[in-house]
């Protein structure tokens, strides 16, 4: 690979089904070793755009390149088995009837295995367990091999598609730490398709964010939550409060009070984005607020409270600091700059 080209690189890529657009016009550059989750709700094109990079799906225009070679535009076309792509799929999609060790070696030279699978075994640390079938393997083992398997042939990019949706939520947060490890211990460049904002923001080292087959917002997953390029893209990665506002020197005022702003502090009416946790309560007799709704949640409390005026809105707490339902509050705004829209 020519030294500074990123290992996945896309331009203008689109992919229509009928009237559906299912990719639109992205462009995409993920870095060598990086995590990329595409995150987005369900139909916004995700698990299409992967199939792209796979090499499952043929563009109907744009450019992709792996590892600093064209594998698709209007004329080339590279088939998935020599791409230098492994593909974790949802459902694993190992082979029944071979053990794990056949499993992993499937893709790889007769004359590699020998030395390969034990290698990979014990990258996925699952060295003993090479003469097992997946029937006799936990969801997350099965994980493992699929994984084991997807690295054997040292590929540029894995690629990952909804990987922990199968896995019982209670050892989900255990396999997809594991599964992390072993992606960053690898190097390997990696995307993964999820439609759970919790489960990018804890693993990917960038967020691109997809609505109706586009990428509207790619960065950091603190990017992402605190400065959004849009409403949508606010409410669909955690609690809001967007509440009007006036800025003015470099702060906007709100019925939640007084926050400073990022960016351009020149006077204008916008619509600012509050996070929960932006916004302290503080019990007070005289307070004209009231605590209308409570959720303990362990390590924070989250709290729907009726403002003076009439509006509802959220704020999430630490369980340290306790308010009581029907209390009535003071809202206090947290120093920390807020985004606003126009
Ligand atoms: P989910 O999270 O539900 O899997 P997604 O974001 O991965 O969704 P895609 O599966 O990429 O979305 O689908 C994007 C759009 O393209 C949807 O409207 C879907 O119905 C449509 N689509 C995907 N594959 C096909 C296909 N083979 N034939 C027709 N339409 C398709």
């Amino acid at each position: 690979m020519p030294l500074g080209t990123a290992p996945v690189r896309v331009r203008g890529a689109g992919k229509a089904f009928g009237a559906v657009r299912a990719v639109d016009g992205v462009d995409l550059d993920v870095a060598a070793g990086e995590i990329l989750a595409l995150l987005g709700p369900s139909g916004c094109g995700k698990t299409t755009l992967l199939r792209v990079l796979a090499g499952f799906e043929r563009p109907d225009e744009g450019d992709v390149e792996i590892a600093g070679a064209t594998v698709a535009d209007a004329a080339t076309w590279v088939p998935p088995e020599r791409r230098r792509v492994g593909m974790v799929f949802q459902d694993y999609a190992l082979f029944p009837h071979l053990t794990v060790a056949a499993n992993v070696g499937f893709g790889l030279p007769r004359a590699a295995r020998a030395a390969r699978v034990p290698e990979v075994l014990a990258l996925v640390g699952l060295a003993d367990l090479g003469g097992r079938y997946p029937h006799e393997l936990s969801g997350g083992q099965q994980q493992r091999v699929a994984l084991a398997r997807a690295l054997a042939p040292r590929p540029e990019v894995v690629l990952l598609d909804e990987p922990w949706s199968s896995i019982d939520p209670v050892l989900r947060s255990s396999v997809r730490e594991d599964v992390t490890a072993i992606l960053r211990e690898s190097g390997v460049t990696t995307v993964l398709v999820t439609h759970d904002r919790e489960e990018a923001f804890a693993l990917a080292d960038r967020v691109a964010l997809m609505r109706d087959g586009r990428i509207v917002q790619c960065g950091a997953p603190e990017d992402l939550y605190f400065a959004p390029v849009d409403p949508w893209a606010a409410e669909f990665v955690g609690a809001a409060n967007i509440v009007p506002g006036d800025v003015a020197g470099g702060r906007v005022a709100t019925a939640l009070g007084a926050f400073p702003v990022t960016g351009d502090g020149a006077p204008r009416c916008v619509q600012a984005l509050i996070r929960p946790e932006l916004v302290e309560l503080h019990t007070d007799p005289e307070g004209t607020a009231t605590v209308l709704s409570r959720e303990f949640r362990g390590h924070d409390i989250f709290y729907r409270v009726r403002l003076g005026d009439g509006t509802v809105i959220c704020s999430q707490r630490p369980s340290t600091e306790n308010v009581h339902l029907g209390d009535h509050v003071t809202v206090r705004p947290h120093a920390r700059p807020v985004t606003v829209f126009p």
